[in-house]
C-alpha cells in the first residue's frame, strides 16, 4: 500500500495528504476564499437545497472534537475514549448556529491541483482539514468538519457540490450528517465504526471488507490501525497523474518522508507502529 505502479510495473511514489489533526498544517498555497466574508456579517441568506439545512443547525457538537449528536447529552464518547481527551474545562457543547452568531466562517484553501481544503475560521475543535476532491464524475468530500453554514454550502455548491463523503475515523466525522443532508450527499462509513456516529442517518452508508469503490477511481480501504474501521482513500485519476493516497491521520508520512508512522492514539502519544513508505 502507499504506492502506484507504472506499466513497466515499477512503483512510484504517489502524494500522500495528511490530516490537520495535530493543529495548523502546511497551506501549499494561500487562502483563495474565505465564506461569507462579503455578506456584511449577516449571512447571505442563501440556501442551498432550501429545507435540507435547518434542523442540524442546533444540534450539540462537541467543542473539543467536533463531533455532532443527535440529542443532547452529559458527555462525548469520542472524547471519552482513550484515543482523544475531554477538554480541560471539562465537556463543553457548541452548535452550528453559536459557532455562526460568534463569529465563526467557512474557509476553503486551494491545497494542490484537484483538491480544496475545507475548514473554518476562527478554527473549530481542533482545526481539523476535509478535502475536497474536485472529480469529472462528481466532487468527494474526504473527512470532515465541525463546521457549515449556508454561504459555505454555497461556495460548494459553486464549486460543483458533493457527490459523496467519506471520512476517514471518529475524528473527523464532525457535521457529517449535516454536510450530507445539505448535498443530499451519502456519507460513507465503514461498519466496523458504527457505534461512533453521533448522528444517525439513512444517508450514512455502512460498508464492509477491504475496499470499496465510492466513484471512478475512488476507492476506499479499510487501513484499520488507529480505529477497526479507519479508513484512507486512493484516486487513481488524480491531475498529476501519479494516484494519490488520501489518509485522514490513519497513517502519517514523518518528516523524513521516507516513512509512515501508525498511531493508535496522536494526542496521548500511544503508539501504533512504523513502516517505511512503499511496503
Ligand atoms: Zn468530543
Amino acid at each position: 500500500m502507499g504506492t502506484g505502479h507504472h506499466a513497466d510495473g515499477k512503483p512510484v511514489p504517489q502524494f500522500v495528504l495528511t490530516a490537520a489533526e495535530e493543529g495548523p498544517h502546511e497551506r501549499l498555497l494561500m487562502p483563495v476564499l474565505v465564506s461569507g466574508q462579503d455578506d456584511g456579517g449577516a449571512g447571505s441568506g442563501v440556501i442551498v437545497k432550501a429545507g435540507r439545512i435547518g434542523h442540524g443547525k442546533g444540534l450539540p457538537i462537541c467543542r473539543t472534537c467536533g463531533v455532532q449528536y443527535e440529542a443532547p447529552r452529559p458527555d462525548c464518547p469520542v472524547c471519552l475514549d482513550e484515543r482523544q481527551y475531554v477538554g480541560w474545562e471539562g465537556q463543553q457543547w457548541t452548535t452550528l448556529a453559536r459557532l455562526r452568531a460568534d463569529g465563526h466562517r467557512g474557509r476553503l484553501d486551494v491545497e494542490r491541483p484537484g483538491v480544496i481544503g475545507v475548514g473554518a475560521v476562527p478554527s473549530v475543535a481542533v482545526d481539523q482539514r476535509a478535502l475536497l476532491i474536485r472529480s469529472p464524475s462528481g466532487n468527494v468530500l474526504w473527512d470532515c468538519v465541525g463546521y457549515l453554514d449556508d454561504d459555505l454550502a454555497h461556495e460548494v455548491e459553486e464549486l460543483g457540490g458533493i457527490s459523496a463523503i467519506a471520512v476517514s475515523h471518529p475524528h473527523f466525522y464532525g457535521v457529517m450528517t449535516e454536510w450530507g443532508r445539505a448535498f443530499d450527499a451519502p456519507v460513507y462509513i465503514h461498519e466496523a465504526d458504527r457505534e461512533w456516529v453521533g448522528r444517525p442517518d439513512p444517508l450514512i452508508k455502512y460498508w464492509a471488507g477491504d475496499t470499496h469503490p465510492i466513484a471512478p477511481g475512488m476507492t476506499l480501504i479499510n487501513a484499520g490501525t488507529h480505529f477497526a474501521g479507519g479508513t484512507v482513500l486512493h484516486w487513481a485519476d488524480d491531475p498529476e497523474g501519479r494516484g494519490a493516497l488520501f489518509s485522514g491521520d490513519i497513517f502519517m508520512v514523518v518528516m523524513d518522508r521516507r516513512w509512515v508512522s501508525f498511531m493508535y492514539s496522536i494526542p496521548d502519544f500511544i503508539p501504533g507502529g512504523t513502516v517505511a513508505a512503499g511496503e
